[in-house]
């Protein structure tokens, strides 16, 4: 590991140490760690033959595969950036993404080649584009264009410092942004967790892992690169779909998975996730959003292995604090609630609106320096320095506050606070307590200007299917959990809420038409 520090040295020395093994498996096709060290030599070769050059950024938009890592790996074996690109985003917000990135390819996978046409209109520049499989368009398809690039190490000299990808943030809060992540921020991070020697992160070469959130975010790239990194057999899936997770679970024997709250849910409602066995499974790393505490509960009871909870974001490449496996007791009180401590190397502040750091149990903004902090945002210099102060300190944009322990809670974003009546109230607190009422399949909770309170406590709920629409049920189930000036005051129903590719509600949707041409205050 201590040899380890950029992404191609992890290819070849996987190549060297197990090159027979398993490094990815997608729909029954099947990579060693040695074909994977040759084929990502491969794509850094046809990159160089496209006349690219180090610095260069390259896009990818479709749903995960196994060549979106051998993409990632080339790439980065020829000093080229690759951002992927959620294929779930509109034509326009796709075209706006390979426009700020000024991607000069793009790879396409098969379900957006269609709208590639659409992108292209909207694009300046024309980026060369390669399909992911075979196509009726005439593009090249990345198998052959790979096999056609000649063997061995590209001529590049890449250091630790080198940015290795650019991931989009998610877009929650407003327009996604770049965040560019160098090798060492990808590595140095998980070679301090291996040396700390955290019993959920000791991996072995029985260890399967599931790669089933999209890679365009953090949760997907960095999920299946941290088991690449690993030398662990990473199973990708095409795209989130809860009953395959139960069949990787049962026919992969997969031992550890990434998953978002939203993804969990589904899982564990399934009437057949009760009948799995979940022996191999060792342990599930959740974490994006916020998590309910009963959905929490439910998924231990119900799946009965190591639960991880991982708090991060796109600018800290990932994880940077976690709740260990033995904070998951559900009779052990609020560790539950808890986000965990930092990761080693990590270091974690909490700080008021004058950027002063705040003691113990008060509550303020989360900053973290850590050396998986980015190397700033991609051509936004003005917000990088918003965001990092001189000293590496990011701040999350997140409220939380560090109990006696060190151990991070996290309220909520900053932005989605809502102050009634001079208290500030979060509304994942809320939620979390909405979420418990038997008719509630999910729940968002917003404010909404009020003249008395400034600000009131309004649900946005989802039933489950036929249950009946009871406003006043839910803010007397609400009261009965939490302080009632937190209690919601109004109860919107809705069908489903509308949440990114990241599992993340868009609180700001839903607060949008009742704030439409008042200003609401800015944190
Ligand atoms: P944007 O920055 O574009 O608005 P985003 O912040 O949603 O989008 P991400 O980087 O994917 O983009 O998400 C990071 C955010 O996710 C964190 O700032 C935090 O609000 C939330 N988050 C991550 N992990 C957790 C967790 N364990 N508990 C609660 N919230 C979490
Ligand atoms: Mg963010």
């Amino acid at each position: 590991f201590d040899r380890l520090t950029t992404l191609g040295d992890v290819a070849r020395y996987h190549h060297e140490v197990r090159p027979e093994a398993t490094a990815l498996v997608f729909e029954g096709r099947s990579t060693t760690f040695a074909q994977f060290d040759r084929h990502t030599d491969q794509v850094a070769n046809a990159l160089l033959a496209e006349g690219l050059v180090k610095g260069d950024r390259i896009a990818y938009v479709g749903k995960n595969s196994d060549h979106y890592f051998e993409l990632l790996f080339g790439a980065a074996k020829a000093g080229v950036v690759l951002a992927p690109i959620g294929w779930r985003l509109a034509p326009r917000e796709i075209a706006y993404i390979l426009g700020d990135a000024e991607a000069r390819m793009v790879f396409v996978g098969p379900e957006l080649l269609a709208h590639v046409r659409d992108v292209a209109v909207l694009m300046l520049d024309h980026p060369i584009v390669v399909a992911m499989e075979a196509n009726d368009y005439g593009h090249p398809v990345f198998e052959a264009w790979r096999d056609a690039a000649g063997g061995g190490p590209p001529d590049v000299a890449i250091t630790s410092a080198d940015v290795a990808v650019q991931l989009y943030t998610s877009g929650t809060t407003g327009r996604p942004k770049g965040a560019m992540l160098t090798h060492a921020n990808i590595l140095v991070p998980r070679r301090l967790a291996a040396q700390a020697d955290l019993d959920w992160n000791r991996w072995g070469p029985e260890d399967v892992s599931l790669v089933a959130m999209p890679v365009a975010h953090i949760g997907g790239t960095g999920w299946g690169v941290v088991g690449l990194i690993n030398g662990a057999k990473g199973v990708v899936a095409r795209e989130f779909d809860p009953t395959k997770v139960l069949d990787f679970i049962e026919k992969d024997r997969v031992s550890k998975m990434f998953m978002v709250p939203a993804a969990l849910q589904v899982v564990v409602r399934l009437p057949r996730a009760r009948q799995v066995d979940y022996s191999r499974l060792t342990h599930i790393l959740y974490g994006a959003a916020p998590i309910p505490l009963d959905l929490l509960r439910e998924c231990v009871a119900v799946f009965g292995c190591g639960f991880v909870q991982q708090y991060g974001m796109t600018e800290t490449t990932g994880t940077v604090v976690y709740l260990p496996p033995e904070d998951h007791d559900p009779d052990g009180g609020v560790r539950m609630r808890s986000a965990g401590l930092p990761m080693p190397g990590a270091e974690l502040r909490i700080l008021d609106e004058h950027g002063q750091a705040l003691p113990p149990g008060e509550v303020g903004e989360v900053a973290v320096r850590s050396p998986a902090n980015m190397a700033g945002y991609w051509k936004l210099p003005e917000a990088t320095a918003l965001a990092v102060d001189a000293d590496g300190w990011l701040r999350t944009g997140d409220a939380g506050y560090l109990d006696a322990d060190g151990y991070l809670f996290i309220h909520d974003r900053v932005k989605d606070m809502i102050i009634s009546g001079g208290e500030n109230i979060y509304p994942a607190e809320v939620e979390s307590a909405v979420y418990g009422h038997p008719h509630v399949a999910e729940v968002a909770v917003i404010g909404v200007p009020d003249d008395t309170w400034g600000e009131a406590v309004k649900a946005v709920v989802a039933l489950k299917p036929g249950a009946p629409e009871d406003p006043a049920d839910i803010i007397a189930f609400a009261k009965g959990r939490i302080a009632g000036f937190k209690a919601p005051k109004t109860v919107d129903f809705i069908g489903a809420l509308p949440r990114n590719a990241s599992g993340k509600i868009l609180r700001r949707e839903l607060r949008e038409p009742y704030w439409a041409g008042k200003s609401r205050r800015v944190n």
